[in-house]
């Protein structure tokens, strides 16, 4: 079983970032980091894998969580501010109605590097199988919660870490925080916005600007935080040409996230699959 150290942590997070990216000539740190980090699991060597592979690798890892154990997590991460904990709940959302399947090209979405995304899934890929690095798909994971819970990569490396990691139970505290965090997305105007809700949420929990964003964005991929009439993954699997963008050039918020708005308010059902023994009553007050 793989343990918590804040050493290799470290040593992950400083090889990616001081004060913003690092430039990819300056990302890595010393043989001996990369020893301790690769010893205590949080480091990796490339692997190689294409489109395909990760369908299974997805599906496989997500066959040995339960829902409930996503959410305990996500709740475990709100005192102690382990991120990495909070990620799984999106990426087992994305993974739970993933669907089987083979690289499916889309004609007109390719990016200069020569990768073609996929109709399906979104994920963008080559036809041979490719070098892959793990340790920035870490890095996301320990520094944010991830940032790309709907790429198949990242949910099966997510799901796949989640798995080999000691399980932390969530406490009062972190019950009280995500019963706060929902009280207040449940009672803004109706209008209010995803960055509104963000910007609210600052006293509630333990975090930065990007962290809240992060855990907006995860709990509205499990449909908690569900805009009205959009697909959504809790129902069925979003394909990429239906995580429609509301077409603004300075909103970055990631579908479903960026649709939801006050009005929409906390969604009960996917509460009760993911968090079955919060109680919540919708209005307050
Ligand atoms: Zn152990
Ligand atoms: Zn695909």
């Amino acid at each position: 079983m793989k343990h918590f150290d804040k050493k290799a942590v470290k040593i992950l997070l400083d090889a990616h970032w001081k004060s913003g990216w690092l430039d990819k000539t300056a990302v890595g740190a010393s043989d001996d980091d990369i020893l301790y980090a690769k010893s205590k699991g949080y480091w990796f060597d490339p692997i190689r894998t294409d489109h395909d592979d990760l369908v299974l690798k997805l599906a496989r890892a997500r066959r040995e969580i339960t829902p409930k154990e996503v959410g305990d997590a996500f709740l475990a991460s709100l005192s102690s501010r382990r991120l990495e904990l909070r990620s799984a709940l999106g990426s087992f959302a994305f993974a739970r109605q993933f669907p089987d399947h083979k690289m499916s090209p889309s004609e007109i979405r390719t990016v200069p590097s020569g990768a073609v995304q996929c109709q399906v899934c979104g994920h963008y890929g080559f036809n041979e199988p490719q070098a892959e690095d793990l340790n920035v798909l870490n890095f996301e994971r320990h520094k944010w919660g991830g940032v790309r819970h709907d790429d198949v990569i990242y949910a099966w490396f997510d799901l796949s870490q989640f798995r080999r990691e000691p399980q932390i139970s969530p406490t009062k505290a972190d019950v009280e925080i995500f019963q706060t965090i929902l009280g207040i997305a449940a009672n803004l105007p109706d209008d209010a916005s995803p960055s509104v809700l963000a910007r609210e949420l600052r006293e509630a929990v333990k975090s930065n600007l990007d962290e809240r964003r992060v855990l907006i964005e995860i709990l509205s991929m499990a449909g908690v935080l569900k805009p009205r009439n959009r697909p959504s993954y809790d129902r069925e699997f979003v394909n990429p040409s239906q995580r429609q963008h509301t077409g603004q050039h300075n909103n970055d918020w990631g579908y479903p996230a960026i649709w939801w708005r006050g009005s929409d308010g906390v969604n009960a059902s996917a509460l009760a699959v993911f968090f079955p023994d919060i109680e919540f009553a919708e209005k307050q007050g």
